[in-house]
């Protein structure tokens, strides 16, 4: 006999551990399966050690610019272990918190590879188990591009597998992970060099954000190239790596390259047939606005839905399905609309909303107004690195509702999430003139901009 819940969860990361708490929470019967490591992606190899490495590198920036403020500091070298070992020890303590936090909300926690039998019915290490509601919750993996020597390169799970500081890379990849990772890996003293296969990165965000970006990065010791398709890796015999690209050219003399060139839905040992759900073009699987599939019964959140692959974003969407299935609230669902999201490049950039293009292309050329400013942020006032501050607001109509705000510049990534309440709350710029500013800081200039 199968053993019975009512509600089971593939998937223990983000979205999957608060839908399933949430369930919990409203008295369902519920159990997370998980593979691997409890807290997923973002815990284990995302976010959390990323952050960890951006805070090293910002140190870095400060002592850089310390012996301006008048410290006189004689600095050894940067210990790469250290941070690692620190690093793997935080993670640890945070996975025996997760653990916790599902034995204390009464979730079951099964580890293992769950694979489905029928609609409701999951195998786990050959135990049948069956739920009237599944909710499929297993993430992504990263891409490995398909040329010749791609195993030579490394993806971001190998990055922080990484014992000793590479010296010399290469980052393949245009979106969040290879600006982050780039930024970060130069600002700790490693050389950087990005292929890009077009003009610019974060080709979706505003094209102040990513000009700005490129500018500063180049302007910090990264050097950019663009417009290349790599066609082949290959070890020399000093054992650095080297690329082809369809110019013809060889890049070489790299210790390490990392393929940053996105993700895709972890649905390939689900067998997922055997459920009758379907993915898309792209291996997604496609959920309408509630996280229904296309099977009833069978839900998935995160980033397996292939849309705004961030961690709030699949425990927003976990949660208001938890609330939808068993807490008697069946409208709850996530609204995809102006979801803030921050990349942690250098410097960092915060988001929210639409670009100025998009907006231009959506309510038509007259209709949009666009409020920006650049500064250098009064910390920079007596050093001598200076890098910009860039603000935008991008406005529609006569009462110049805010759709679109963007800014790039130090505390970018703590300034935003304030500004994307006012926005989704439909703030207008008269309502930010309306705000007192506060002095001295960067944020004030979002209520100042003329
Ligand atoms: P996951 O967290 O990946 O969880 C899925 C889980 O399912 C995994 O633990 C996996 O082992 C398990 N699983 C898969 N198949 C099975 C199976 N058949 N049976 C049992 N278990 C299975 N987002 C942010 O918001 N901010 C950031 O700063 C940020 N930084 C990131 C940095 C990096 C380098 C990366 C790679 C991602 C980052 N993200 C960030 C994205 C974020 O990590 C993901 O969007 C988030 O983890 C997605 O949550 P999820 O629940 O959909 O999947
Ligand atoms: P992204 O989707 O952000 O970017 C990948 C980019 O790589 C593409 O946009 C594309 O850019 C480029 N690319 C794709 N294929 C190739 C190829 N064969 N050769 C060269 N370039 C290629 O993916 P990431 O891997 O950076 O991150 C995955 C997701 O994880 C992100 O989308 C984000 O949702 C999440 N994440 C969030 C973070 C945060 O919140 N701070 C941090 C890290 C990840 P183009 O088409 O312009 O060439």
């Amino acid at each position: 006999m199968a053993k019975q819940y009512d509600f089971l969860v593939i998937g223990g990361g983000s979205g999957g551990i608060a839908a399933a708490k949430r369930a919990a929470g409203h008295g369902a019967k519920t159990a997370v399966i998980e593979a691997g490591r409890i807290g997923g992606t973002c815990v284990n190899r995302g976010c959390v050690p990323k952050k960890v490495m951006w805070n090293a590198a910002l140190i870095a920036d400060v002592l850089h610019d310390a012996k301006d403020y008048g410290f006189e500091l004689e600095l050894e070298r940067f210990d790469w272990s250290t941070i690692k070992q620190a690093r793997d020890a935080y993670i640890s303590r945070l996975n025996k918190i997760y653990h916790r936090g599902l034995e204390v909300s009464g979730v079951e926690e099964i580890g293992g590879v769950a694979v489905f039998q029928d609609p409701h019915t999951i195998v786990v290490n050959g135990e049948a188990l069956t739920a009237e509601h599944i909710l499929i919750a297993t993430g992504s993996h990263p891409d490995v591009p398909d040329v010749a020597g791609a195993e030579l390169g490394i993806t971001s799970d190998g990055f922080f597998e990484l014992e000793t500081q590479p010296q010399r890379v290469l980052v393949v990849g245009a979106g969040y992970i290879a600006v982050e990772f780039s930024g970060l890996l130069n600002a700790l003293g490693s050389e950087v060099c990005m292929l890009l296969r077009g003009e610019a990165f974060l080709r979706r965000f505003d094209s102040t954000l990513r000009e700005t970006l490129m500018e500063q990065m180049q302007e910090a010791g990264v050097s950019i190239v663009a417009f290349r398709q790599l066609q082949r890796v290959q070890e020399n015999g000093n054992g650095t790596l080297g690329v082809h690209t369809d110019s013809g050219e060889t890049i070489a003399g790299f210790d390490r390259l990392i393929w940053a060139i996105g993700r895709s839905a972890n649905t390939a040992g689900l067998q997922l047939a055997r459920s009758g759900v379907v993915t898309n073009a792209q291996g997604d699987i496609e959920v309408d606005e509630y996280q229904n599939t296309n099977v009833p019964g069978i839900y998935a959140v995160g980033d397996v839905t292939g849309r705004w692959m961030l961690t709030p974003v699949a425990i927003a969407a976990g949660r208001r399905l938890g609330d939808r299935l068993f807490g008697g609230q069946p409208q709850a669902r996530l609204e995809y609309e102006n979801i803030p999201t921050v990349i942690f490049s250098h410097p960092p950039i915060g988001t929210v909303g639409i670009s100025e293009d998009d907006a231009r292309e959506l309510y038509g050329q007259g209709s949009v107004k666009v409020y920006q400013t650049r500064f250098t942020n009064m910390f920079h006032a007596v050093t001598k690195r200076k890098p910009a501050t860039v603000m935008k607001l991008v406005t529609v109509g006569t009462q110049e509702k805010i759709v679109g705000c963007h800014v790039i510049g130090a505390q970018a990534d703590e300034m935003i999430q304030g500004l994307a309440v006012a926005v989704k709350m439909g703030a207008t710029k008269r309502d930010l003139d309306n705000t007192v500013a506060i002095h001295p800081t960067s944020a004030e200039e979002l209520v100042l901009m003329r």
